[in-house]
């Protein structure tokens, strides 16, 4: 589901001088879901504490005409765990997204996927991480306690249930989720795909509602598989798990 919770992002973002500083700052006080911000010049470094998904919170940074790139998210309570699926399948669908957990109850999930098809994506998290059939040889969803498909909200689903994402008419998918069911170290090593079609969240009546929710063939063209890949030991801040992602440039 949606969440609102917040969570720590550092970025990267090329400042020279105090007034680089001031116009940063201006650009992400007040706005709303924003909670803090720290800027360091001398690191070029910015700390938003917010309940905006990362992708909006680059923007607001980059609307003051600075480039920003995403180092980092982290929940800034306890460390963990963190990690970054990285896509980029067939055609021009590509994306980031981040897996955090906040507690050992609850998964923090971030993303921005470009180049979809506009509206309602089955998203899950697939038991194998072998992609090397593509879409095909990822597995089923991942489901450890073998319970029926479901929606996000429902107790009796798969763990990798993580409902739909939708695209906008530009193709763009920006979430931010919680999920109670899956953690961390549940998706380490694992697939995530993302479908061609909507999931029924196994309400659809169909024959396939119940294992897959009828949101369509893991065909090559549409679906995105990734490895996950994790990012555990960059501490970086007190309280904070910093991700691998300092190269990516999104
Ligand atoms: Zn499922």
């Amino acid at each position: 589901m949606e969440t609102d919770r917040s969570a720590k992002l550092e970025f990267a973002v090329q400042m020279t001088c105090d007034s680089c500083v001031n116009a940063v700052r201006s650009a992400l006080e007040q706005q709303p879901g924003v909670q803090a911000v720290q800027v360091d010049l001398h690191k070029e470094q910015v700390l938003v504490e917010a309940s905006l998904t990362a992708q909006e919170v680059q923007k607001l940074i980059e609307s003051t005409g600075r480039r920003a790139v995403l180092k980092g998210i982290g929940s800034g309570q306890q460390d963990m765990g963190s990690a970054v699926a990285m896509l980029s399948g067939c055609g021009l669908v590509q994306g980031v997204v981040r897996f955090l957990q906040l507690s050992p109850e609850r998964c923090l999930i971030d993303g921005t996927i470009d180049g979809l098809q506009p509206g309602p994506h089955g998203l899950h998290v697939h038991h194998l991480g072998d992609l090397t059939q593509d879409c095909l040889s990822c597995g089923e969803h991942y489901n450890p306690y073998g319970r029926p498909h479901g929606g996000p909200q429902d107790t009796e689903r798969h763990a990798g249930d993580l409902g739909n994402i939708v695209a906008g008419p530009d193709g763009r998918a920006s979430f931010r989720l919680e999920d109670t069911q899956l953690k961390v170290w549940d998706v380490i090593g694992r697939s995530l795909v993302v479908d061609a079609g909507e999931d029924d969240l196994g309400k659809g009546g169909h024959p396939l509602s119940k294992t897959t929710g009828n949101s369509g063939e893991r065909s090559v063209c549409v679906c995105v598989c990734v490895c996950v890949c994790v990012c555990l030991h960059s501490v970086i801040l007190p309280s904070m798990l910093i991700c691998c992602l300092t190269t990516f440039d999104q």
